[in-house]
């Protein structure tokens, strides 16, 4: 159940009307807006009179929930959520509620050149964080496993050379004692319903890019994003990445309509691989701005200075010549939508 309470409603009388509402067997969630307070009321509610609620003096109105989740759910907090990140340079970048985001680099950290050239190639031709996995969750246990905590100390170096804030992939939980002077926890397709793991993230106070599992549902993925959310942190990007379907043309199929469909459902801000969900490089500019004509509030883009030659997901990662050409059309989709681009 969720209640919205007039404008205007002191700080004190919310307290005081929170543990009214408490006493009453619930736990409340509250999400203060710009112009709006709002309690999300989580529990057994079958003890609470939606016509009572609505005489209280407070209350301007009341609306069941259908969805399981509540603090994910736009009803619950009506404004876009927007997630700023200050990086290095101490530049502010924001994604979500207007700002869009480019996020862009190798799939993996190989070396010392390859990390700093890219980032040197994606920050020039406008992207607003590097991307680059140091542990990667790779299908065959033969395969290149990233390079660990070399590769992030990699990273990070990549990170100041450029003043870029960094998105990377945590895998498991011990692997937070290494994440310091990371800006963004990626969360992976494998990952999205490892519950342990997302309740843990809770605790943790850097934003979460939470990436749809392979076989997952938008209310699986919302749910997912809700254990994050329960547990205190409210920070998280959604990312569609495409999920499995009968056709195997490409790696995987894209679901743009997840982005309208997303951002119907929720405030949190919600990003686009065109990397992961197609397998061609090829294929990303198209999808790319497909993603950001529906809406998206940024994209995730895997770019490689050697693509031949890269450890992991060559056939998919575009060249620094032909990101940047993609930025000059990205950077017109975003004005057309309305969006600032960072
Ligand atoms: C990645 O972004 O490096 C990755 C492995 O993506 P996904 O979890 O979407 O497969
Ligand atoms: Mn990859």
């Amino acid at each position: 159940m969720i209640v919205v309470l007039k404008q205007g409603v002191a700080g004190g009388e919310v307290d005081a009307f929170t543990v009214e509402l408490e006493r009453r067997g619930v736990k409340i969630h509250l999400s203060r807006g710009a112009s709006q307070t709002v309690l999300g009321l989580v529990g057994d509610t079958t003890g609470i009179d939606q016509e009572g609620l609505l005489a209280h003096h407070l209350v301007e109105k009341v609306l069941r929930v259908q969805e399981p989740y509540k603090r994910a759910n736009r009803m619950f907090r009506p404004e876009d959520t927007r997630i700023d990140v200050e990086g290095p340079d101490g530049v502010l970048r924001s994604i979500g509620a207007g700002c869009a985001a480019i996020i862009a680099g190798p799939c993996s950290v190989e070396n010392r050149d390859q990390i700093v050239a890219v980032a040197r190639a994606v920050k020039e031709a406008g992207a607003g964080f590097l991307r680059g996995g140091a542990f990667k969750p790779r299908t065959s246990p033969y395969s290149f496993q990233g390079l660990g905590c070399e590769g992030l100390d990699l990273l990070l170096e990549a990170r100041k050379e450029t003043g870029l804030p960094v998105v990377t992939e945590l895998m498991a939980i011990h692997q937070l004692e290494v994440f310091d002077g990371v800006d963004v926890i990626q969360i992976g397709a494998r990952n999205m319903q490892n519950f342990t793991l997302l309740r843990e993230l809770g605790r943790c106070r850097k934003p979460i890019l939470l990436k749809r599992g392979l076989a997952s549902t938008i209310t699986e993925l919302l749910m997912a994003a809700e254990y994050i959310m329960a547990g205190g942190n409210d920070r998280i990007i959604l990312c569609e990445r495409g999920i499995r379907t009968f056709d195997s043309y490409t790696r995987n199929t894209l679901d743009i309509s997840a982005v309208p469909a997303l951002k119907r459902q929720t405030h949190l801000p919600v990003i686009v691989d065109p990397s992961h969900a197609t397998g061609l490089a090829w294929m990303v500019p198209s999808m790319a701005k497909a993603a950001m004509a529906a809406g998206a509030d940024g994209l995730i883009i895997e770019v490689h200075n050697n693509p031949e030659k890269a450890l992991c997901d060559g056939e998919q990662s575009v060249t620094p010549e032909d990101f940047s050409s993609l930025m000059g059309s990205l950077r017109r989709y975003a004005e057309f939508e309305g969006k600032t681009l960072s």
